[in-house]
């Protein structure tokens, strides 16, 4: 900046005050445009990476290129010269590059033919150079219109030629008006002002001394002015390993809070509720069921609140290790509550624990066992007499079990004495629901999360960070498993051959479920069922509707997808099924009709039950062997994982039948090509994330805004989580509060400002 006794002072001495909070310079509308792509302060402007790097080695491939689209290209310059417009005489540059096969047209348009003889010397034949601007069409040819562009190596003017000559060039995310080019010599002008000094580095000295890591100024450096491919990658990887370590280093802090917080310890009791529930369980504990339990019982005898995530395969039985925590409370002498995402659910673990617990769930009753408790149901569906007395029991401490869905979050909902909290078959739960119950606790209650579905090891680290993890990974010896085949829609000898499959499976004394994407015809797929309590899916879990569905992939239904009044109908008439009864299930149903219909298959009655996904998570009729899904095309994997652990849950083998429109080489193919080719949930589940883009995994609020994660690969990044988390909890166990690192706590404020904590606080 020339001063006025014409002597030059470097910019820094103003940006020391201001630092990287000073607004992005530029005209109002230039400005305006920068807050298109997020960028308001210096800050912003750095945090906005090169999505990748030019080299003049990869020459792009100028068929590829879509009109309309931003582009930046590198391309050898054919040939150029200036004409001037026939009426006003303006000169413009026409100038065509080429990848070696096609060519394109470039014009650049100029008010004085000076203006226009400086290009045409930098744009002699032969050169080669990136050329950003947005495709259109002029007379029927691919053209490039007032690009900006940069020349490698290219020495006509020697200052432009050393700046042109660094490769690799950063290509920025950009917008019609904000070319690539702009932002990257903006970049480079900040970056040219600020010291070290002046970027606030969010990982500690010493974390970077153990792990020989750059600071966050020259890793910005790196990415933003690489002189080399190395630079850049070694900046990517610095800034990688401080997302996961900003992301750690607050995970960390919440588990240092919880186990700062005080909670009653309720060790096991022997001769107690636990011990008569393991003497009447029908089977014994797998020994991944053993090793949880164990890790869990130790949690709960410790005056701090457990906070742990049982995750396992479907049908591992973490829902009977989540049950025998519970009663291990009651045998403390306090309460525990399960949360459970559907009243189907919710009705069907009631129903497990009386039947195994026998007169022990008679407690206070006439006839009851003496250490015998009280099991009570809280759903939004009761009646205002029951719900009255199950309160009552809640409240009065006579239920020591209360298995509800989100009515058990409502305010009259009331505990004596709450020790554990149990959210079942979910991954995700809100922070605020979670304190919500954890608020009916005098004390802090201990809490345990079981998921629905397996997740990769370095998503439950991220995703649920602050929990300590068991996992069960095998299901219990004995069960035959499942066979599964994709059935073609419009071939008639194979649907011929499903449906003769499940009478056979009937007359043998099994059960078969049929499941459709919606209830009637009307039905977008918004209701099917499932999602009574659930809010948004945030990891591994699929579109929430099925119009969604479809819109990922991203093509019209050929025909409307089969709904389950209708189907119900056609089975119960169609010749093939002649005899056999047809149940019926829904979203829309009231719980005593759900709750029928379960047990009418259950027992026999309709061996066959037409259903939504109500029956997704958890229901549990061992009898059930074959599984039909219609229109299988338009779930998703983990939802067809857990569809299809419903069945071969008995001794007999499941047979899972997916009846799909999935055209060879649509991802919705490839999804059941997975699933037919293993019953590995974990497996899956890592497919599952190669199958979708990142930004699904953590939800919306995670793609491409400022604090998202830029660099950090969730699923393949697993050896930096692992060493992020492990830094973080050293630095937080130091010091809880962060006080000594205030660029930390900016850093994690910052990250949760934008959203993060939607889903941090899943779990
Ligand atoms: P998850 O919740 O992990 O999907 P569940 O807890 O619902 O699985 O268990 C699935 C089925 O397996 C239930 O019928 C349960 O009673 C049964 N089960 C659980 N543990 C065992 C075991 N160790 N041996 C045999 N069956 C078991
Ligand atoms: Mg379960």
């Amino acid at each position: 900046m020339a001063g006025r006794d014409g002597l030059t002072y470097p910019d820094s001495v103003h940006t020391h005050v201001d630092g990287l909070h000073r607004r992005v310079e530029g005209k109002p509308a230039e400005q305006k445009k920068y807050a298109t792509l997020g960028i308001e302060t210096v800050g912003d402007l750095l945090a906005h990476y090169p999505w990748r790097y030019a080299d003049s080695r990869e020459v792009t491939d100028i068929a590829s290129l879509a009109v309309g689209r931003n582009v930046s290209l590198v391309a050898q310059v054919r040939g150029a010269e200036i004409k001037l417009a026939q009426r006003t005489g303006k000169p413009r540059v026409e100038a065509k590059v080429t990848d070696g096969t096609r060519t394109l047209d470039l014009v650049i348009f100029m008010p004085h033919r000076t203006m226009a003889e400086f290009h045409l010397k930098r744009l002699v034949p032969g050169a080669l150079g990136l050329f950003s601007g947005q495709i259109n069409v002029f007379n029927g040819r691919l053209q490039l219109a007032n690009p900006t562009y940069a020349i490698f190596g290219h020495e006509v003017d020697e200052a432009v030629a050393l700046e042109e000559a660094e490769w690799p060039i950063p290509i920025y995310p950009a917008t019609a008006g904000l070319e690539s080019d702009k932002i990257r010599k903006a970049v480079r002008k900040e970056l040219d002002r600020l010291t070290e000094s002046d970027v606030p580095d969010p990982v500690p000295g010493t974390v970077r001394a153990e792990r020989h890591l750059a600071s966050r100024w020259s890793a910005l450096r790196g990415v933003h002015v690489p002189q080399t491919e190395e630079d850049w990658r070694k900046g990517q990887a610095r800034l990688r390993y401080e997302e996961a370590f900003v992301l750690q280093a607050e995970l960390a802090r919440r588990r240092a809070h919880a186990q700062r917080e005080e909670s009653t310890a309720r060790p096991a009791r022997s001769g107690g509720l636990l011990d008569a529930f393991d003497a009447r369980l029908p089977f014994t504990l797998t020994d991944g069921q053993v090793v949880a339990g164990d890790q869990i019982a130790a949690d709960l005898a410790r005056p701090h609140p457990m906070q742990r995530l049982l995750q396992g395969e479907v049908g591992s039985g973490k829902t009977v290790v989540a049950l025998r925590a519970m009663l291990q409370v009651v045998d403390a002498g306090g309460q525990a509550a399960m949360l459970a995402p559907t009243s189907v659910l919710a009705a069907q673990h009631v129903r497990t624990l009386r039947a195994l617990l026998g007169d022990l769930a008679e407690g206070g009753l006439l006839g009851g066992s003496e250490i015998g408790t009280r099991v009570a149901l809280l759903t939004g569906a009761q009646n205002a007499a029951e719900r009255r007395s199950n309160l009552l029991e809640a409240a009065s401490g006579q239920a020591g079990i209360v298995v509800g869905t989100h009515a058990l979050l409502s305010d009259p909902v009331q505990f004596a004495d709450l020790g554990l909290v149990v959210i079942d078959e979910q991954h995700k739960f809100g922070v605020e629901q979670r304190g919500r119950l954890q608020a009916k606790a005098a004390n802090a209650p201990h809490l345990l999360v079981t998921t629905a579905t397996p997740i990769p090891r370095t998503v439950a680290m991220t995703v649920f960070g602050e929990l300590e993890i068991s996992e069960l990974r095998h299901v219990p010896a004995g069960r035959s498993g499942v066979t599964t085949h994709v059935v073609p829609a419009d071939n008639r000898p194979w649907m011929d051959r499903t449906w003769a499959r499940v009478r056979e499976e009937v007359e043998r004394g099994g059960r078969a479920f049929v499941v459709c994407a919606r209830i009637d015809s009307d039905d977008d797929g918004a209701d099917a069922g499932p999602r009574e309590t659930d809010g948004a899916d945030l990891i591994l879990d699929e579109p929430t509707t099925v119009g969604e569905a479809q819109a990922a992939e991203g093509r019209a239904p050929k025909r409307p997808l089969r709904a389950v009044l209708e189907v119900v109908e056609t089975l119960r008439h169609d010749a093939r099924l002649d005899g056999v009864e047809v149940g019926l299930l829904h979203g829309r149903m009231t719980s005593e009709e759900k709750d029928r219909a379960i047990a009418d298959f259950s027992s026999g009655r309709t061996p066959v039950l037409v259903s939504t996904t109500v029956i997704e998570v958890g229901v549990d009729v061992p009898a059930a062997t074959v599984m039909v899904i219609l229109d299988a095309h338009v779930f998703g994997l983990s939802q067809l994982h857990q569809l299809r652990g419903r069945v071969g849950r008995g001794s007999a083998p499941g047979l899972c039948l997916l009846v799909a429109d999935a055209p060879e080489g649509t991802v919705a193919a490839q999804r059941l090509g997975a699933l037919a080719a293993t019953t590995d949930g974990f497996e899956l589940a890592r497919v599952d994330l190669e199958l979708r883009k990142e930004g699904d995994v953590l939800g919306s609020a995670q793609s491409g805004r400022r604090g998202a994660l830029r660099f950090l690969r969730i699923v393949s990044d697993g050896a930096v989580i692992d060493r992020a988390r492990d830094d973080a909890r050293a630095v937080v166990d130091a010091d809880p509060e962060l006080a000594a690192w205030p660029a930390l706590r900016a850093a994690i404020d910052l990250q949760l400002a934008d959203g993060r904590e939607d889903f941090l606080g899943q779990s």
